[in-house]
């Protein structure tokens, strides 16, 4: 399938939103009048500073030395030949500093903040993974942090929550409604509001108004162009299917950016939980339509008022009931399918990737793993590349209180 392509050039970006942020139907900027005057400043410093040798310049500085790009591409042996089928490779973003791939976007939205002259950077968590990212990027600029979290996520996840104050960062307790990331995330924006002239809003995806979709997608695009030039020169070819794990979609889109133009096979994954009632899950294109959440339009799981769906998912950065606009356009346009993997197929694909090639996977990514082996079966030749996204680290206590360490293996 995968033939080489004749010019051995990284594609430039492809779908590039209109000036009001629209990807096709979906995206936009849905905000406050009050926040137009300085999501403009936002996208205007942004347009100024993409193409500047000396931003780039310092960026690729960062990637390199402080964290430790570029990942490399495993080929996971092993788990191929227990598998059966066609070959499957790793981009292994568990190895970028702070374990995951959110730190490359968060080092981006830093280095902005700098140069837009900001003093603070501001925003929500749910698991903490982004607060932690988020609190890191900041430490190494000498920037002020102030994270939102739901009262119950600080609860549940006091690790994350002694990195951010380790790293200096304020966390802020969010303690009305269900005070997890929907609040969080409300918090954050009014935060915002009462001090847009110090502070920036940085979100944790391709989500929220423009020009949030846009910028995060950039700075992720690293992700791409290191795998395709490195399966490139591992095999001498492209491979034949790109995987990765969808929540926002930050990490797929990453992934993806770089083969759109290639006769390349695209595969989301999304969770889906316990099932497929309302509630079990957060396979938000298979089950939502059309919707406006966080300022932006895209597919969204909601009920008959419009209103944001419970999600649920064992890996908490996949259970957002909306996705990132340019997703939605992708599968509209049919370009990228969109699939789900069960809280069960992800435990089995954690346990197998741990004990066969020694990676214990985020259970976000592990959603990728378990659908690219009923891929691989399925495909019995050819390759699979997986966006394997973080490292499992931050999962220990849920993995051993509700599966134990053995596993099905
Ligand atoms: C946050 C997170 C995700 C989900 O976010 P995307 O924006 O969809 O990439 C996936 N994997 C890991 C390890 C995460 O921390």
């Amino acid at each position: 399938m995968a033939e080489q392509t004749d010019t051995w050039q990284l594609p430039q970006r492809q779908t590039v939103p209109d000036e009001s942020g629209f990807f096709g139907a979906f995206g936009g900027q849905f905000l406050p009048p009050q926040l137009e005057g300085p999501f403009a400043e936002i996208t205007k410093a942004y347009h100024e500073i993409e193409n500047d040798a000396s931003f780039i310049a310092e960026l690729r500085y960062l990637r390199k030395h402080f964290q430790g790009r570029p990942t490399p591409v495993y080929h996971a042996r092993t788990l191929s030949l227990l598998n059966g089928g066609a070959q499957i490779y790793l981009k292994r973003e568990d190895l970028n500093h702070t374990g995951a791939h959110k730190l490359n976007h968060c080092m981006g939205e830093a280095l902005l903040a700098k140069y837009m002259g900001k003093k603070k950077v501001i925003a929500e968590t749910g698991a903490g993974q982004h607060g932690v990212a988020l609190a890191t990027a900041a430490a190494h600029f000498g920037l002020e942090c102030e994270i939102h979290m739901g009262a119950v996520d600080i609860e549940k996840q006091a690790p994350n929550v002694s990195r951010m104050q380790l790293l200096g960062a304020t966390v802020v307790p969010v303690t009305r409604g269900l005070q997890t990331l929907k609040e969080a995330v409300d918090s954050a924006f009014e935060a915002y509001m009462a001090d847009y002239e110090n502070s920036i809003y940085c979100i944790g995806s391709v989500v929220g108004p423009h020009p949030f979709p846009l910028m995060v997608r950039d700075f992720q695009r690293v992700v791409g162009i290191e795998a395709r030039e490195q399966f490139h020169e591992m095999t001498g070819n492209l491979p034949d299917v790109v995987e990765a794990c969808v929540g926002g979609g930050s990490n797929a889109i990453g992934i993806f950016s770089a083969f759109l133009n290639d006769p390349v096979e695209l595969i989301g994954v999304e969770p889906l939980g316990r099932g497929t009632a309302v509630g079990d899950h957060a396979a938000t294109m298979t089950y939502g339509h059309e919707g406006i959440i966080h300022g932006f339009k895209c597919y969204l799981l909601q009920d008959e008022a419009g209103e944001p769906s419970p999600v649920y998912s064992c890996a908490s950065g996949l259970d957002y009931p909306g996705v990132g606009p340019e997703h939605s356009y992708l599968k509209d346009a049919g370009r990228v399918q969109y699939v789900a993997a069960s809280d069960d197929e992800c435990r089995d694909a954690f346990f197998l990737l741990s004990r066969k090639e020694g990676i214990i996977p985020a259970l976000e990514s592990a959603h990728a793993v378990a659908h690219a082996l009923v891929k691989a079966r399925e495909m019995k030749t050819g390759t699979i590349l997986v966006n394997l996204s973080g490292r499992g680290d931050k999962d220990m206590d849920y993995v051993i209180k509700n599966w134990g360490t053995g596993g099905p293996v």
